[in-house]
């Protein structure tokens, strides 16, 4: 009887905290079970250059397609996917169909074929073996490295461990390239952006949204994409919507952006079919 009013004790009074320890529990024996299923799959979003709406890359964007639930966006699992260590086996399901389908993207007469971007977490970025697994995963594919980006967040270089640069210098000595993802959302530092072991800046999209609108935003927007210019580095705007935001983008320099103005991310199938079309 202690035991139960113990219990209701609990319920009673952190309500919300009980549902969301069972919730995660049952999330995590849901997301062992869709690994086995490989229930993983991958949206593709264009990443094109500014001025002529030129497709350069597409983002590789997780999404588990759940037998009961539907297409579920990363927003649904990520979080917990993170904590257990899952997001590894998880991103390498995602890292192989993605590797696999590039491959298979077609050589436009316009240029080269358009580029993999690949999100990596730290969480996954430090996990055993991990820039060996990409370089050995791209091979298995048939995907030469120069058609793959990584997709790193700020917190990733935050970390005092130099394996971090290492390991970032061994995947651009293979011909990859870098990117930081998110950048501004972070412990932001405009000193990052002299790592060499970058290639590309990818502002958040809480930076583009309104950006016509608002002079601060430009102001910092305009000083990210001068600094990352004298750097060398390309700079992708993320979540362009409009094309207000497009023109001022252009404006201040930026050559590069992805967002529903150009295309939502795309099934693998439509993919192909977007990639091969003709305007
Ligand atoms: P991200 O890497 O910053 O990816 C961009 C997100 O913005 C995507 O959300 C995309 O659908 C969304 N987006 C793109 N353009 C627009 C726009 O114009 N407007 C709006 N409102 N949204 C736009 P998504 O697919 O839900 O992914 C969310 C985040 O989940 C990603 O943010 C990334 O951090 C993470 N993620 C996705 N796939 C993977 C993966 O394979 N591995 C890891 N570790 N993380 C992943
Ligand atoms: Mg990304
Ligand atoms: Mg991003
Ligand atoms: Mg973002």
């Amino acid at each position: 009887a202690a035991k139960d009013a113990g219990k209701g004790h609990w319920r009673s009074f952190h309500p919300e905290l009980h549902s969301t320890m069972v919730e995660r529990m049952n999330l995590r024996t849901d997301l062992d079970r869709a690994i086995s299923a490989g229930e993983f799959t991958v949206r593709y979003q264009p990443i094109v250059r500014l001025v002529d709406a030129r497709v350069v890359g597409l983002e590789a964007l997780a999404r588990w397609e759940h037998p009961l639930r539907g297409t579920l966006p990363p927003a649904e699992f990520i979080t917990v996917a993170e904590e257990t260590g899952l997001i590894v086996p998880i991103g390498i399901q995602v890292m192989r169909h993605a590797l696999t389908a590039a491959a298979s993207w077609p050589v436009g007469d316009a240029g080269p074929a358009p580029y993999v971007g690949i999100n990596v977490s730290v969480r996954q970025f430090r996990s055993l073996g991990m820039v060996s697994g990409i370089l050995r995963e791209m091979h298995a594919a048939g995907l030469p490295p120069d058609r793959v980006v990584v997709e790193i967040t700020e917190s990733l270089l935050l970390d005092e461990n130099e394996q971090v640069w290492t390991d970032l210098a061994r995947l651009r000595a293979a011909g990859a390239r870098v990117a930081i993802d998110d950048f501004g959302t972070g412990y932001s530092s405009l000193s990052y952006l002299r790592q060499t072991a970058l290639d590309l800046v990818k502002i958040d999209r809480s930076f583009i949204t309104g950006l016509d609108r608002s002079p601060s935003q430009r102001a910092l927007v305009d000083g990210i994409v001068g600094i990352a210019e004298t750097l060398g580095l390309t700079v992708v705007a993320e979540g362009v919507e409009t094309p207000a935001e497009r023109d001022i983008l252009i404006a201040m320099g930026c050559t590069h952006g992805q967002g529903y103005l150009f295309s939502k991310p795309m099934t693998e199938q439509e993919t192909t079919g977007w990639l091969g079309r003709k305007d």
